[in-house]
């Protein structure tokens, strides 16, 4: 099979392994040969996440947004407060929106950190839960998770992460960050295929839930929840070749080890921006901001030459796959996180040298 390299955070590049991890025999969901195998996934990604037996993982077919969905419809019963720098951060406040929910939110822009002085002006009696974004994958930044966990704990709230693009690629400790809900998804750091996300919560958190009028049916954690304990299967048909991907890139992630893995991710980083500064690309953040090291957003060159789209189709017929801006700015993407080593980066790095060469594209280097 050809490999092609996604410098996209997600879905990211997979290993061969995990492709054909994928290539299993015909199997009935509700064997209990394939609830072990769920069973196996909940407890090693509530492993990676620094959980212990007062954690559990919900599991569910979908998109991380059905990660973000179900979680926001099945936890929240009275005021959130949405921490809104990105378009993530953005989709939770869709999100609340469609549910009718009583949200707040504070606004930060891309180019400003988030306070959490400002944020914390915002708690006001009412305000139970908080939710925020880990990495924000619109622009690469890094949220401060700790002063805003600090901050739940303070007013007594509900701490909800989105670490969608950050679990598995950079350290998180559910325990130490006093985490009630983390989402992410079987699609990014954890290298897996699409069509799976996870809720990893605090037990005595999750059975809470009971009591939350209930706002949806397939997307409701706690109705999964109760019959997969009580069955040892899914309530509905769970994308079955895709959690046999999950368990094997898991299995992966383990024989790397979290350390080098971690590793791995900011020494592409390091060896991408050395050569996209080469280049002559300018990031969009200063040095002083806290980026994740897993994705880097780039002004679009003020140049005549410059086109994103035909930067994107000289790199796409190269087997390199590359990702627009997110922001009004003129800008794009590149993401490092997924199967890529640093071969693959310095590699890129060679062929959009003659992408540019191709656009006659020449930039003043830093
Ligand atoms: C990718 C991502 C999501 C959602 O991803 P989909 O799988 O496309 O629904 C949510 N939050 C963050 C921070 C992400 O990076």
């Amino acid at each position: 099979m050809e490999r092609k390299v996604l410098m996209t955070p997600g879905p990211a590049t997979t290993s061969r392994g995990v492709k054909e991890a994928q290539v299993v025999p015909d199997i009935c969901p509700r064997e209990e040969e394939f609830g072990r195998v769920m069973e196996d996934i909940r407890e090693k990604l509530i492993r990676i996440a620094g959980g212990d037996e007062n954690y559990e993982c919900v599991l569910m077919g979908g998109p991380g947004t059905a990660g973000m969905e179900a979680t926001l419809s099945s936890v929240v019963n009275g005021k959130v407060l949405i921490i809104n720098n990105g378009a993530y951060g953005e989709r939770f406040v869709k999100i609340a929106k469609c549910y009718n929910m009583d949200f707040k939110e504070v606004v930060f822009g891309w180019d400003e950190e988030i306070n959490p002085e400002k944020v914390e002006a915002e708690i006001d009696e009412g305000v139970k839960y908080i939710v925020m974004i880990h990495h924000e994958t619109t622009t690469g930044i890094l949220n401060p998770v700790e002063k805003i966990s600090e901050l739940a704990k303070k007013h007594n709230c509900v701490f909800i992460l989105d670490a969608i693009s950050s679990f598995a690629g950079l350290p998180i400790d559910v325990k130490k960050l006093n985490v009630d809900f983390l989402i992410s998804s079987s699609n990014k750091c954890i290298q897996g295929m699409p069509g799976i996300c996870f809720i990893i919560c605090k037990k005595e958190e999750l059975v809470k839930l009971k009591e939350v009028p209930k706002r949806g049916f397939y997307l409701n954690m706690y109705l999964e929840h109760e019959y997969v304990k009580l069955k040892k299967q899914t309530r509905f048909t769970p994308p079955v070749q895709t959690a046999y991907a999950l368990k094997k890139a898991i299995e992966e992630f383990f024989e790397e080890g979290a350390e080098k893995r971690y590793g791995r991710y900011q020494e592409n980083n390091k060896i991408l921006l050395e050569g996209m500064a080469k280049l002559g690309f300018k990031k969009i953040f200063p040095d002083h901001f806290e980026e994740s090291g897993l994705l880097t957003t780039f002004f679009d060159p003020d140049n005549k030459n410059y086109s994103f789209d035909k930067m994107h189709d000289g790199l796409y017929k190269r087997g390199f796959t590359i990702y627009p801006g997110k922001i009004k700015e003129k800008t794009f993407r590149l993401s490092n996180l997924g199967d890529l080593n640093i071969e693959d980066i310095k590699k890129f790095i060679e062929e959009l040298k003659k992408v540019m060469k191709e656009m006659d594209l020449e930039l003043i280097s830093a």
